[in-house]
């Protein structure tokens, strides 16, 4: 049967670092990139006796990345030991949360080829990461070293149902999970420093079928690229093993971003049982609804609502609304010059496109050509709304205010002050336009009476020279319209 015929059930677990100074349980510094062994301490280093204590920002973080995802919050929360050994987790446990975790339940609202859709959670948690083995290369490098500067950094799981059905979906959900956990600052998402992982789940059952297919985890994947070659691989090697009769098993799989395959790991039979009990160096943290309530009053709104406000609210496009939600700096900007350009009595209709379009182009070229943040430009939204306003009175044509962009940067100046500073005013007085195109008519007489013929095309040769008497600083739809006038009179 072609893949086509098959239910695709996915699931994905989703390992965010939060973005705090130091470590879960202890005061060490969690920077990228330090010296090996350079931010431990014997907490979490997993010394006997030592005795954790939790990160309140960490918490915190928790909290909020549960209020956006709608997640239910218990009144007290703990945290529990997952116990296991490796040589990369000291202790030989790891804190985590499993009997209650700081959110559970609530949803991730995606939208893939146009269409919205909520992808379940079925909890978030808090648990902190393990240390890094490494394994250097070259003769004589037999051996391992083991760095424990990652051991204990803040991480939020976030587990999602197996609501999701096909590789868009699954594209869509970790776009807006990083936008979502990049907006709110809860973590930078960097995946090429493993501050955003994923483990997928996926199985398959003939079309419409009730009977769940065997399940396969897919663990280590730290790019989104990995997670869909991954999936993709996985979909096309079950498939063929369920067309052929063979059966799949239960099993957790390592994918092989070299060979692009996908390799087992172990069987069900070799799952760990990880013996979870309730951490008894922490008690329980009591969740106060005032903490709730100032989160809740900080919270900005989420990018993708943000999109789907701007598509409606302002009529963008749906390509505008998403690069203008990109950032929240974008979008701020963004809605602080439609409120500037209202406030000089903008009335067009077109208004948010046209800010959209100039936002879009020029200016975030320039943003991103200076390597700045939009607020660095040194174009405040009131003097892109004073440009925008100047264009749609005619004052300026669209060319002068491609070139008054960079003077605005460079000086901070409005751009009307620079435009008349400058000369740059375009000339729509019709009393002006008037003489231009007599004096004009007057030293071309042949090309006149070669209109009067019936030779239209004529007519862009006369424009043309009105505009080079003007300097190019003439409003072509004013001359045009004054030297149509002026032949057929
Ligand atoms: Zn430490």
């Amino acid at each position: 049967m072609p893949v086509e015929d098959y239910d695709i059930v996915i699931g994905l677990e989703s390992h965010a670092r939060l973005l705090t100074e130091t470590k879960m349980f202890c005061g060490c510094l969690t920077r990228f990139g330090a010296e090996p062994n350079s931010q431990t301490c014997p907490v979490c280093i997993g010394m006997p006796g030592v005795l954790p204590v939790t990160n309140r920002k960490a918490v915190m973080l928790g909290l909020r990345a549960a209020l956006a995802f709608r997640c239910e919050i218990p009144a007290r929360m703990r945290f529990d030991r997952k116990n296991y050994y490796y040589p990369d987790i000291p202790k030989n446990y790891q804190v985590s949360q499993n009997y209650s975790p700081v959110g559970a339940g609530g949803f991730v609202e995606i939208e893939a080829d146009g269409v919205r859709k909520r992808i379940g959670l079925d909890n978030i948690h808090l648990e902190e990461d393990a240390g890094r083995l490494m394994h250097p290369e070259g003769s004589g490098a037999d051996y391992s070293t083991v760095d424990l500067n990652r051991a204990g950094t803040p991480l939020l799981e976030i587990v999602t149902r197996p609501d999701m059905s096909s590789l868009t979906e699954v594209e869509a959900y970790m776009e807006t999970l990083r936008r979502t956990l990049e907006a709110l600052e809860i973590s930078d998402c960097r995946m090429e420093e493993g501050s955003l992982r994923f483990e997928a789940s996926i199985s398959l059952k003939p079309l419409g079928s009730t009977t769940l297919g065997k399940r396969v985890e897919i663990k280590n994947l730290n790019s989104t690229r990995a997670v869909l070659n991954c999936l993709e691989y996985e979909i096309r090697r079950q498939a063929a093993a369920l067309d052929a009769g063979e059966p799949l098993t239960q099993e957790t799989r390592l994918y092989n971003e070299t060979t692009g395959r996908s390799e087992r790991m172990r069987s069900k039979e070799e799952a760990h049982d990880y013996r979870y009990f309730p951490e008894p160096d922490l008690g329980p943290i009591v969740v106060l609804d005032e903490w709730l309530d100032r989160i809740r009053s900080e919270m900005p709104e989420l990018p993708n609502l943000r999109k789907w406000r701007f598509q409606e609210a302002y009529s963008l496009p749906a390509y505008d609304a998403g690069v203008l939600t990109q950032k929240r700096s974008i979008a701020d900007y963004f809605e602080e010059t439609i409120a500037a350009a209202e406030a000089m009595g903008a009335e067009a209709a077109d208004l948010a496109k046209q800010v959209s379009n100039w936002l879009m182009g020029p200016i975030l070229r320039e943003v991103n050509e200076r390597r700045v943040d939009i607020a660095g430009l040194n174009i405040p939204p009131a003097h892109l709304a004073e440009l925008v306003g100047l264009i749609q009175k005619g004052t300026i044509s669209k060319n002068i205010a491609q070139d008054l962009v960079p003077i605005m940067i460079e000086t901070g100046d409005p751009p009307e002050t620079i435009a008349s500073r400058r000369g740059m005013i375009q000339i729509s007085d019709a009393y002006a336009v008037e003489k231009l195109v007599s004096d004009v008519l007057e030293a071309h007489g042949k090309q006149v009476a070669e209109y009067k013929d019936g030779k239209k095309a004529v007519l862009g040769f006369l424009m043309g020279q009105v505009m080079r008497q003007a300097k190019g600083k003439a409003n072509p739809q004013v001359v045009r319209e004054i030297l149509t006038r002026t032949l057929q009179s």
